[in-house]
């Protein structure tokens, strides 16, 4: 597989958890990378970090609901960087609330963050890469809401498969234009958000991933970064599943095994 030398990524929710874990992977292959979260100095204090292992990176903080701050940083960063290759939208949030106390706030929160931050990405960065006829687009779903359910997390799950949804619509109106629009599912991954959970309620997740662990954030970084390679260029409108085996148990898993 090429190298992505020459090429810049974008990538949202870049300052930490899986984001950071893209950003490493997409530096570390060559890419320069444009950081963007709504926690500017995590993302510059990363950038800067990548800076100084000899890395091109830039960080902006803008939050993804914000169409117009995403526009401005992309915007920025093209006249910067002279073009954009590759759109890792993975800003997110995932917090908790049963039905009986969801809120419409709550509800509108999630959508807006996932879906319509997505969306945002998107449309800031897509005339740069259909301005070369070439562009990569990997959105950060989750196996939550797509493929399985989870008790307090139903506006995060329908966020999640909504993403899905726009995933095949924009991979539609992108292709004549080079641009393959996929999607990342990731399993539990050890992020600081997941960490905000508790240690027991970790190792309970860890006993339910045939793998016998969560997933390192960079583990995600490098399906991305197949996603978003040269070589994957057939592929499009496709959710990648990266759980450790977590969704394939029928009927749980055999403790004696
Ligand atoms: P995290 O909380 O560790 O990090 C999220 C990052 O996104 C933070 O830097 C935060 O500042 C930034 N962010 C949040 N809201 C933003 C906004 N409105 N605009 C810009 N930046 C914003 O989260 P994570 O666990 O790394 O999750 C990242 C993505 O992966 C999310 O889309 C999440 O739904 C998805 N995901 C996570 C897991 C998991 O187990 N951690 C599993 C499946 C999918």
């Amino acid at each position: 597989m090429k190298g992505l030398d020459g090429r810049v990524a974008v990538v949202t929710g870049a300052a930490t958890g899986i984001g950071m874990g893209i950003v490493s992977v997409l530096a570390q292959e060559g890419a320069a990378v444009v950081l963007i979260d709504l926690d500017g100095e995590g993302a510059a204090a990363l950038a800067h970090e990548l800076g100084q292992a000899g890395r091109t990176a830039m960080a902006f903080e803008a939050d993804v609901v914000d169409r117009a701050a995403l526009d401005v940083a992309v915007d920025e960063a093209c006249a910067q960087l002279g073009r954009l290759d590759i759109l890792a939208a993975n800003a997110g949030i995932y917090p908790t609330s049963t039905l009986a106390d969801m809120s419409d706030s709550d509800w509108d929160r999630v959508m807006n963050v996932n879906v319509k931050g997505a969306l945002h990405a998107i449309q800031a960065c897509a005339p740069a890469m259909r301005r070369n006829g070439y562009g990569r687009i990997v959105l950060t779903s989750s196996i939550t809401g797509p493929v399985t359910g989870q008790p307090r997390l139903s506006h995060y799950g329908a966020s999640k498969a909504a993403m899905l949804g726009l995933m095949r619509g924009a991979a539609l109106e992108l292709i004549s234009d080079g641009i393959t629009v996929n999607a990342v599912q990731p399993g539990n991954v050890l992020t600081s958000g997941v960490r905000g959970f508790g240690e027991d309620f970790i190792a309970e997740m860890a006993k339910d991933i045939p793998i016998g662990r969560l997933a390192d954030p960079a583990e995600i970084g490098w399906a991305v970064r197949f996603l978003a390679s040269e070589e994957a260029g057939y592929i499009t409108g496709q959710g990648l599943v990266v759980d450790g085996g977590q969704i394939l148990p029928e009927g749980g898993i055999d403790p004696e095994a």
